[in-house]
């Protein structure tokens, strides 16, 4: 039986992570500063700890893990990356989290870890246009990402490479653009656009009104959380190292994006755009080289996740009012 290491088990992706390989099958061990909020997880141990800890980093790194996945990360949507209030924490928590992970994994021999980088780690200048953004994986230097988030990404996305590099880490690093699905964080300030948009639509009443950051023309494209899974799985089994993007190609303005939701939930809102935290004008995952290396490419259109997403949000302000 194979042992897994998730760190950052208790977030989104994680959570989601977790569930996939207790049900491929993998012994699994699960590290967070928190329990999963929507769900209990079948993780077969679930340890509460703080990863800027090296001797907590230690402890969890105990067993012969066949393979490691290292999502934790202090991060947020818009509202906690772009206002520059995090910024400091932001980078701190994170850092520390990868220094420490790669300096104990490549102790203890952890025999694969795959490493969580995003798409804020691509030159702000190149998604300029929101009609034409390049986020090709060569296109990351000369580095200018657009948040400290993304600064961190990129240092991290090094640091692995160069444990690959000098002690034979086994690394596995993939740039997520925007994952979205059922039991992400969809209300408090650190949610996400499809969560916060989906939000919105369930909470105004027909013929109103809701808010959206920007000018609404600022394009986005979303992948749906079991897309994301399968792809990270497919990288892990792979003899690639990346980094690659994972993310879909289907490219939406937000305000398309709220019109989709709009048409799941079967509402006719006005849309309002107003100032707000933003990031780049455009981006798009380019998927040439995830279909080159590992014959992946997402295969559900993003109406079918906003409608899951949707219904999912819905029942939780259901749940909230009663
Ligand atoms: P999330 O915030 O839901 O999960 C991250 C988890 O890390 C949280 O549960 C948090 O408690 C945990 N964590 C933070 N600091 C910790 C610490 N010191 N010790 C232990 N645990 C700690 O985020 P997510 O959406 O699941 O993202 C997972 C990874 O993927 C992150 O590294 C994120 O940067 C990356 N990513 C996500 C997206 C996306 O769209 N969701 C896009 C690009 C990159």
């Amino acid at each position: 039986m194979k042992k897994a290491l998730v760190c950052g088990a208790g977030g989104f992706i994680g959570g989601h992570l977790v569930k996939k390989l207790k049900a491929d099958g993998y012994w699994v061990r699960a590290v967070d500063l928190k329990n999963n909020e929507y769900s209990k997880s079948p993780a077969d141990e679930f340890i509460v700890g703080d990863l800027t800890d090296p001797t907590v980093v230690e402890k969890v790194c105990d067993l012969p893990f066949d393979e490691l996945f290292q999502l934790a990360a202090d991060m947020g949507g818009a509202g906690y990356i772009f206002t520059g209030e995090n910024d400091a924490n932001v980078m701190h928590n994170s850092a520390t989290i990868n220094l420490n992970i790669a300096n104990v994994a490549c102790k203890v021999g952890v025999k694969k870890i795959f490493y969580s980088s995003s798409a804020c780690m691509y030159p702000a200048h190149n998604q300029e246009d929101p009609n034409n953004p390049n986020c090709q994986e060569d296109s990351a230097y000369p580095a200018a990402p657009d948040s400290e988030y993304g600064w961190e990404k990129l240092f991290s996305e090094r640091l692995y490479l160069a444990y690959n590099r000098n002690y034979g880490l086994n690394v596995r690093i993939a740039r997520f653009h925007n994952i979205f699905g059922i039991e992400g964080t969809w209300q408090g300030g650190k949610e996400k656009a499809p969560a916060a948009v989906c939000r919105k639509v369930a909470e105004t009443p027909e013929g109103g009104t809701i808010e959206i950051w920007g000018d609404g023309l600022q394009t986005r494209s979303f992948l749906y959380i079991d897309e994301c899974v399968e792809a990270v799985q497919r990288l892990m089994a792979s003899d690639f190292t990346g980094p690659v993007n994972i993310g879909s190609d289907e490219m939406v303005t937000i305000n398309q994006l709220a019109k989709m939701v709009m048409t799941v939930a079967n509402k006719n809102l006005t849309i309002k755009n107003i100032p707000g935290p933003l990031g780049v004008k455009g981006r798009n995952s380019d998927n040439n080289l995830i279909q080159t290396k590992l014959g992946w490419k997402p295969s559900k259109p993003l109406t079918e996740g906003l409608a899951k997403t949707y219904t999912w949000i819905k029942q939780q302000l259901d749940n909230k009012q009663k």
